[in-house]
């Protein structure tokens, strides 16, 4: 990889921050906006073009994400879960609703998907061909790294789920994988960014909750709040990858996903609005753990704002959800309470972004287009989406016309011919972890 900016991004071609928020929505968004505790968020929606950003089904995180990096459909890039049973093929697709849901199907052949399944390019595979950089930390599916011209921090974790407690590990770094990282040689710079549960100071945890009065509670209200920390530290280390190769790496597109606005929402919905449904949550449950989904929405509004005070006056800022959520009653189920809802957020900030506009009709097949036409690159016309002018400024629109090619092509994979051999090495290690039998 070479490093610095010379030749990453003519000043007059545009960049993109593209910076997902598993699950984020609007309806929690807005009141703590009102309340003056989401600054950042609160700077989009002033000055900049904000908006529902419409799902689709099925609504598993693995599927929606590919979804928005391909601009098609899970019918088209293949990816419609976390795992595959069987030989895989949409009929074998797992539709957990989070990787939480528990093991499906025990005894079947499970697999990870991997980035491997993916049939259709997405925007890393894409830029390289017209000569733009390209770096991505912890977006889903992204294992193993594929080849590009800047870099990829692949999201390993979602793969180790613990299989006997529920419990989503979201996205870190886990050693003894292979391909973690593009160049693989990467991680070895990346190991010292590693955050794990057990080193989030107690200042930070107290943030979310008190961990004394947990102590107090039942032990699915102690499992939620503990395992919760995993997806916590699982962001932090993300974030400083993250920041780590922003800086250090400048590239034309640089896309970074967190997950545990999703995990927070799954887990404590009912705490925070426990008359929602018949939740049955007593006052000291929802005076301990009700304010863990607004402190995690305040926490990624302070992650937003690491990256709006790095943002060049040739850089478009696009925050994305892949979904929202809804209140929601799983009888045998107490650890959640929280699920997915069609409605995510959109906001585009900064360079070509419309001011102070609300965004109408955007769904997951537009974000690939308007990502490519912020960087003047042209749209396939076999896509599904389109360019969302509505959010753009309409003098940026007028001097920059929308072109187009046939199509950009075929994905490109990390080795495609031993990936048979890469996930039975994988299988292999998650049984000497005792992640899955
Ligand atoms: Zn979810």
């Amino acid at each position: 990889m070479s490093a610095g900016g010379g030749e990453a991004a003519a000043a007059d071609r545009g960049r993109l921050v593209v910076f997902g928020v598993d699950g984020a929505d609007w309806q929690v968004i807005e009141p703590l906006v009102t309340r003056g505790r989401l600054p950042h968020f609160k700077r989009l929606i002033e000055e900049g073009a904000t908006g529902t950003l419409r799902s689709m089904e099925p609504s598993a995180s693995p599927s929606l994400w590919t979804t928005i990096a391909t601009g098609v459909r899970p019918e088209r890039h293949g990816i419609y879960g976390f795992v595959i049973e069987g030989d895989g093929g949409p009929a074998d697709a797992v539709h957990a609703e989070e990787p939480g849901a528990g093991p499906p199907g025990r005894g079947a052949m499970v697999r990870p998907v991997t980035s491997g399944m993916r049939r259709a390019p997405a925007f890393w595979n894409i830029l390289p061909r017209y000569g733009r950089k390209v770096g991505v930390v912890g977006w889903l599916v992204t294992w193993p790294a594929e080849p590009t011209n800047g870099f990829i921090v692949s999201s390993y974790l979602p793969y180790i789920y613990n299989w006997s407690t529920g419990r989503p590990l979201k996205g870190t770094i886990v050693s003894g994988i292979p391909k973690q990282t593009f160049p693989e040689a990467l991680i070895d710079d990346l190991n010292a960014e590693k955050v794990k549960p057990g080193d989030i100071p107690p200042e930070t945890v107290r943030r979310f909750y008190d961990p004394e009065r947990v102590r107090g509670l039942s032990a699915d209200d102690r499992d939620c709040a503990l395992g919760f920390l995993w997806s916590l530290a699982c962001d932090e280390t993300y974030r400083r990858i993250g920041l780590k190769l922003f800086d250090k790496y400048p590239v034309d597109l640089f896309a970074i996903y967190f997950g545990g606005v999703d995990v927070a929402s799954h887990r404590f919905w009912k705490f925070a609005h426990p008359g929602a449904l018949d939740y049955r949550v007593g006052p000291e449950e929802a005076a301990v753990l009700g304010r863990v989904i607004d402190e995690y929405y305040v926490y990624v509004d302070g992650l937003l704002g690491e990256y709006l005070e790095r943002l060049g006056p040739d850089t478009t800022l696009v925050v994305l959800s892949d979904h929202g959520f809804k209140p929601v009653l799983f009888p045998g189920k107490p650890t959640t309470s929280g699920h997915h809802r069609m409605e995510g957020i959109l906001a585009l900030f900064g360079r070509g972004a419309r001011r102070a506009h609300t965004i109408d009709g955007a769904g997951l097949l537009d974000v690939l287009p308007t990502l490519l036409y912020l960087l003047d690159l042209p749209i396939a016309r076999d896509l599904e989406g389109k360019v969302l002018q509505d959010a753009i400024d309409p003098g940026f629109v007028r001097a920059h016309p929308v072109t187009f090619v046939d199509a950009y092509g075929p994905p490109e994979h990390a080795g495609e011919e031993d990936q048979s051999e890469v996930d039975r090495n994988v299988l292999e290690r998650l049984r000497s972890l005792g992640y899955i039998n």
